[in-house]
Order: structure tokens, then C-alpha cells, then sequence
């Protein structure tokens, strides 16, 4: 049995109908842009996160480049992140011209270190940008304290942690700007690219709103389109164009119903790994406590990394490296001079990890096939 680390077909299988009815819905409409399900979905997001405003993009990176434009965010300023994750975190805040500050992680959640942040924040300093890592959320309540005293703002990337919660909180409503990706691998997979930017500020929602959407107020843009209220054109910013589109957010909004269930399936693989594969001498995952895992990914850490996974690959078992080697050593960014060794427990933490097939896609028979498999690898 072929065991796939993702199989979007299959998931696509199980609601097609709602989904074909989404897409088809759209384009019957005639409102290829400015239409209703884009406002429809972003309210329908927000609720389920506990936000109170959510603005879309067309992906997560586009999400984080809006929050920090939408803060002010530019040349000058720095913004204190991890280096242990997608390159759309350093890509968007240089985007706007900041600079980048990475530091270390806290080994166990494999987020944001508290006490670097600390010790990071310079008269520079304007935000820090927290990534919840694999599912894992970062130390939100303690950096939103930090950041208060130091008058900073927080963004918080929570690309693989929809669902994930705090203190019993969904996370969402818990950071200055929240942001999520809908890439096809994520909890909310769109069918191309998406991502959605929730806050508590109506004046920050609407700023990034504009932002997303070349800077004008989406009312005339929706004026424009249906006649109905043509203001014409009239623009005070240049802002972007990094909006979803209507037939993404129709797809978004039929396969929003699978979130809870899909949320308990990994869940539950997650401990059935727990289980099944302790005692092995691999360094399993661990939740510290207050925390609830999201489970975008199943990680474990292992000295023989790069041999176990050679040898589940002979087996017929995938597995990944998300994210690793760490920005600050990749090539695009060596002329930062960030040196090898700076960063100890990120280092450590990308040389050992090791990502297992988890998710909705993956049934029991095919997780009790990754175990005898691993089983008999280590
Ligand atoms: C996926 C992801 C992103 C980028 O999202 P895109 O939709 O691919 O642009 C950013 N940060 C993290 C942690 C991610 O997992």
C-alpha cells in the first residue's frame, strides 16, 4: 500500500458535490470579482476564530505583507521572528523595507523563545512576528505583555495552527494581527491560494482591506461592478492587489464543515503516535500544558534523521523537512551575515526533525502502515 503524504484528490472525493456546487455557483453568478462570498467567507472566518474582523489575501505571505503595511511597518524599522520557518515571514517584513531579527527558539514548542525576544529589542524594535509552530502555538499571552511594555505589536503567524487553542482561546483574536494560509496542504486547503489576516481593530481591518485591494475601499470597487453605485475611481493610497478571489472563498466555504472533524482526526493520530511510538528513542512532539495542538504537522526529532528517513523511503513511507534548513543559513540570505551556530536550539531542532504523514487524507490503515514501518526502521 502506497502511503501519500497528501492526497488532495481523495479529500476533494469526499465533498464533491458542495464543492463542484461552489465553484459552479460562482461562475453562474457572472460576479467573478467583488461579489458575495469573499465578505460572506471573511465573516464566517472570523466567527469561527473568535475575531472580530477578518480581511483576506491571496495567500499567507500575502496576509503577513498586509498586517505589517497596514501597521506601518518600513525601512528602519525591525521585526524580532523566528528563523525556523516558511520564508514568507522574512520575505514580507523585508518587503516593506524593515529588517529582520532572528532568534532563538524554546525547544519543547519549538516557537519563539520569551526571553529572546527580551533581549532582541532594540530602540529599532516595532513588532515581533510569532510563528505557531507546526500546530504548536507560541507563548502569545507572555509576548503580548512584552510587547505592551515596549509599546510593539504582534503579529502572529498562525499558517499551521487553525484551530489550535490557549487557555482554552482559539487562537485569532489573541494578537494584534493573526494570519493563516489557505494553501492546499493547510487545515483549510483553498483549491490554488489564499490566506486571511483577522484582528480586533476595525480600523486595521479596514486599512489592510485597502491595502489588499489597490488601495481603494472595497465599496467602490463593488460600486464599480454592479452599477449600483458607481463612485469611480478614487484613490488616496497605491496599496496591492493580494485579494482572494470569489470562486476560492466559495471553496473555502464548503469545506469549512470538515474543519471540526478533520481537527479531531489529527488530534487523535497525534496520540495515537504518542502511543504506538514511544520507547523508540525518538524524540516525539510534546504540548506543554494550557496549550491544545492544531497538529499541521507531526514532527519528530531524531540524531539519525537523514537515515530513517532513507530508510521509510525504500518502505514506501514519505516524510518531510518543513522547515528546515532554517532562514538565516539559507543562500538568500548569507549576505546578512547571520553566522552558522547563532542559533542554537533552531540548529539543533532543523538538523533532527523529521515530519510523519498526518491529516484527514491519511486513514487508520494507512497510520498503523507508517508505525510498522517506522517501527522497524530505528
Ligand atoms: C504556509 C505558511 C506560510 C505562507 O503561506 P502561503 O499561503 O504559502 O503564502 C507562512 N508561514 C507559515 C508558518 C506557513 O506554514
Amino acid at each position: 500500500m502506497a502511503v501519500p503524504f497528501y492526497d488532495h484528490h481523495k479529500l476533494y472525493l469526499r465533498r464533491k458535490t458542495e464543492i463542484d456546487a461552489a465553484i459552479a455557483r460562482v461562475i453562474a453568478s457572472g460576479r467573478l470579482d467583488w461579489g458575495p462570498e469573499v465578505p460572506a467567507f471573511e465573516a464566517e472566518f472570523a466567527a469561527l476564530n473568535g475575531a472580530a474582523h477578518a480581511v483576506t489575501a491571496n495567500s499567507g505571505t500575502a496576509a503577513l505583507k498586509i498586517a505589517l503595511l497596514a501597521l506601518g511597518l518600513g525601512p528602519g524599522d525591525e521585526v524580532i521572528t523566528v528563523s525556523n520557518t516558511d520564508i514568507g515571514c522574512s520575505s514580507a517584513i523585508r518587503f516593506t523595507g524593515a529588517d529582520v531579527v532572528w532568534v532563538d527558539i524554546e525547544p519543547v514548542s519549538r516557537t519563539i523563545e520569551v526571553a529572546a525576544i527580551a533581549a532582541a529589542i532594540t530602540p529599532r524594535t516595532r513588532a515581533i512576528m510569532a510563528v505557531d509552530m507546526f500546530g504548536h502555538p507560541a507563548d502569545i499571552p507572555a509576548i503580548m505583555a512584552l510587547a505592551q511594555a515596549h509599546g510593539l505589536v504582534v503579529i502572529e503567524d498562525a499558517c499551521l495552527a487553525l484551530g489550535a487553542t490557549i487557555g482554552g482561546t482559539t487562537v485569532g483574536s489573541l494578537s494584534t494581527v493573526t494570519c493563516f494560509s489557505f494553501a492546499p496542504s493547510k487545515h483549510l486547503g483553498s483549491y490554488g491560494s489564499g490566506g486571511c489576516a483577522l484582528t480586533q481593530d476595525a480600523n486595521l481591518a479596514e486599512t489592510m482591506r485597502k491595502i489588499a485591494a489597490y488601495g481603494q475601499e472595497r465599496i467602490r470597487h463593488y460600486g464599480m461592478h454592479t452599477g449600483a453605485l458607481d463612485t469611480g475611481l478614487w484613490h488616496e493610497t497605491e496599496g496591492l492587489n493580494e485579494r482572494l478571489d470569489e470562486i476560492q472563498a466559495a471553496i473555502l466555504r464548503a469545506r469549512m464543515v470538515d474543519l471540526a472533524p478533520n481537527l479531531a482526526t489529527r488530534r487523535a493520530q497525534a496520540q495515537r503516535y504518542a502511543t504506538e511510538l514511544a520507547g523508540l528513542g525518538l524524540d516525539l512532539p510534546q504540548t506543554l500544558p494550557g496549550y491544545e495542538h492544531a497538529w499541521r504537522n507531526y514532527v519528530i526529532e531524531t540524531d539519525d534523521r537523514d537515515g530513517l528517513r532513507q530508510r521509510l523511503s525504500a518502505r514506501g513511507i514519505p516524510t518531510n523537512l518543513s522547515y528546515a534548513p532554517p532562514m538565516h543559513v539559507q543562500p538568500v540570505y548569507r549576505p546578512l551575515g547571520i553566522a552558522e551556530g547563532s542559533l542554537p536550539a533552531t540548529e539543533r531542532s532543523c538538523a533532527r526533525l523529521l515530519g510523519l504523514p498526518i491529516g484527514p487524507q491519511i486513514d487508520p490503515d494507512q497510520q498503523t502502515e507508517i508505525i510498522s514501518a517506522i517501527r522497524a526502521c530505528v
